[in-house]
């Protein structure tokens, strides 16, 4: 008999591509056989960052699918996105499931569906093909719980029926989850009042439609967030997932950062990076900037083409060429070796999860920029649970100012107690993916599910 083979459906942004395409890799490794499927976009993306290198994956088969929307389309319209998929990329994927079954090759055949939590249809889809489903949750068992718990936010009056806000609250929702305020519920911090509303829906008929799943896996362990994972005992933990794959960055990797790093000292260099989605203003892009020079210290920052609304090359005058000696700038870069990197201090982060957990398995302390969604919480959980890092207070224009970031580096790397926990976090991450840890154990079981049970 040959490999079982998988179908494996990410949500179409960078931060939900790279954890499943991980996963894929681990799945691999166990024997599987997986079909990969991007939508048409991230798939044009994808080759174009490998450019000439390609990929001989063997057993990896990357296959994309329209998402219903134009190519001139914006893809950071949410609300279009989700109703394109639904209405078109759905019809798409129900024929490539049909193509792949109808072949005459047995072992061929589909043995189950791997989707992103975020897409419930790919799971009704798979219900109605009598296919087993599993559902990957890429971000906190918190930020999950937080989602599940909006029928009891309605219940109690605290959000109306259609998501907006009604009473502005803390809310707790166990002892050892970060307290949250109301305004903080992650389709309130998204762009105007009817985006607010189309995430709010979209949340709501993926919390129903991933109790069709007969499997949840998610990328944490258990010691990291015990009292979400209490609220939530059906999702299984099999983090961290280490982001190594080539196979599913957006923007080609900048490696040469790698050899700047190494003429570097040992535990002198920031990384700062915001992930793929966030957008800083000119102003704050600025700021940023000046601060990075105010610290004085080596600075290996990611500057995306898309960072700013203006274009990338909106630095300070003079600001390149003062810094030059110690700072580097890159518009993508290798995240993980860089993390993994010995001359790496800290990381300054926009809290994404995928940079969370990646930070936290190599024990760097963290400086917290949130910008949006579930990145307040991940926040909280540094700064208030964690206690691995520090977070930056904006100034009465909402500004987080050079002083500020001045002040804040200075405190995290002249903290020996947060620079201590990260490293305790580091060890419980590894003993968890290491033979016979929580988060492995998880992954076997899981493994064992999907090739004997159903
Ligand atoms: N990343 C990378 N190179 C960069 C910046 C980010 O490879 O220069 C990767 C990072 O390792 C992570 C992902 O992009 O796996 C970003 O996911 P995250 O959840 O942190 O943030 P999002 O992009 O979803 O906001």
């Amino acid at each position: 008999m040959g490999r079982p083979h998988l179908l494996a459906v990410p949500y179409p942004a960078q931060g939900h591509v790279m954890p499943l395409m991980e996963l894929a890799h681990n799945l691999v490794d166990h024997g599987f056989k997986i079909t990969f499927v991007n939508t048409e976009f991230s798939h044009k993306r994808i080759m174009a960052a490998l450019s000439n290198n390609g990929y001989d994956e063997d057993f990896i088969h990357l296959v994309s699918i329209p998402d219903g929307m134009e190519e001139r389309d914006d893809r950071n319209d949410l609300g279009k996105l989700c109703d394109a998929m639904v209405n078109i990329m759905q019809g798409h994927l129900v024929n490539l499931i049909k193509k792949i079954n109808g072949s005459n090759n047995v072992d061929d055949k589909i043995t189950c569906v791997i989707a992103d939590k975020n897409l419930g249809w790919v799971l009704e889809v798979a219900q109605r093909m009598s296919i087993r489903k599993a559902a990957v949750w890429p971000a906190s068992a918190g930020f999950a719980a937080v989602a599940l718990h909006i029928p009891k936010l309605i219940e109690d009056g605290i959000v109306g029926e259609d998501g907006s806000l009604l009473k502005n609250q803390m809310i707790h929702l166990s002892p050892t989850m970060p307290a949250m305020n109301t305004s903080h519920l992650v389709w309130l911090c998204m762009g105007n009042r009817g985006l607010q509303e189309t995430i709010f829906k979209v949340m709501i008929s993926n919390t129903r439609a991933v109790k069709l799943a007969d499997y949840i896996i998610c990328n944490s362990f258990y010691e990291l967030e015990p009292s979400a994972f209490t609220l939530i005992p059906n999702f299984k933990p099999i983090g961290p997932l280490f982001a190594s794959s080539r196979l599913a960055h957006f923007w080609p990797e900048d490696s040469t950062c790698l050899s700047w790093l190494d003429q570097q000292q040992a535990k002198s260099v920031i990384y700062v990076a915001f992930g793929s989605f966030t957008v800083l203003d000119t102003r704050q892009f600025e700021e940023l900037a000046l601060g990075l020079e105010l610290c004085g210290h080596a600075f290996l920052w990611v500057v995306r083409p898309d960072f700013t609304c203006e274009g990338t090359d909106v630095y300070p005058e003079g600001f390149e060429a003062r810094v030059c000696s110690r700072g580097r700038m890159v518009g993508w870069a290798p995240q993980r070796q860089v993390l993994a990197h010995p001359s790496i201090a800290c990381f300054l982060s926009h809290c994404g999860w995928n940079s969370i957990m990646e930070g936290l398995s190599v024990g760097v302390p963290f400086l917290c920029w949130p910008y949006f969604a579930d990145q307040l919480l991940n926040k909280s959980y540094i700064c208030d649970v964690w206690k691995n890092g520090l977070g930056f207070d904006s100034d009465e224009n909402g500004l987080i100012s050079r002083e500020e970031i001045k002040a804040k580096v200075v405190g995290l790397l002249g903290n020996e107690e947060i620079k201590g926990n990260a490293l305790n976090l580091k060890e419980i991450a590894l003993k968890n993916v290491s033979d016979g840890g929580a988060s492995s154990r998880n992954f076997e079981d899981f493994v064992q599910w999907i090739k004997y049970e159903g």
